[in-house]
């Protein structure tokens, strides 16, 4: 479908992305939780009732989860946690997705590592 062709031809370049902007504040998004190491903002174009973006403040390389190294557990596991937290205080704690989408056979369009967090409906499986 042309969408997802869209979104799987965008390629990992190592430049920097929006989101630089977004955790520069150089560009507005609605932040639902920010401590020194993650920022987490509702995503532009919504696939749930709640649809946040979780992302680390420092891409340190991680433009995907394919680049993962061993010192990146640390970040990766708080990042996971504050998945969590914007879940509860989203109040989905009842039934929450979290999705990373890496490469481009992924569609990922954004190279700046980050979590979705989905949830307010039902939701199927498998994804697309
Ligand atoms: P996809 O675009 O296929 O969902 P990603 O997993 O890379 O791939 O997700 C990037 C996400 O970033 C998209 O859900 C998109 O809506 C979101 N996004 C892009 N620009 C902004 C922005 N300025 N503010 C908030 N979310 C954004």
């Amino acid at each position: 479908e042309e969408a997802a062709k869209a979104a799987a031809a965008v390629a990992d370049t190592g430049a920097p992305t929006i989101f630089d902007k977004i955790i520069a504040k150089e560009i507005p998004s609605t932040i639902v939780y920010e401590d020194e190491k993650v920022l987490a903002f509702r995503d532009i174009s919504p696939q749930a009732p709640v649809h946040v973006l979780v992302i680390p403040k420092l891409r340190d390389g991680l433009t995907h989860l394919g680049k993962a190294e061993e010192k990146h557990s640390e970040i990766l596991g708080w990042l996971l946690y504050a998945a969590k937290v914007v879940a509860e205080k989203e109040g989905i704690l009842d039934g929450f997705r979290v999705v990373i989408n890496s490469g481009p056979t992924a569609c990922q369009s954004v190279y700046h590592l980050h979590l979705h967090v989905l949830g307010g409906r039902q939701m199927k499986w498998p994804p697309g």
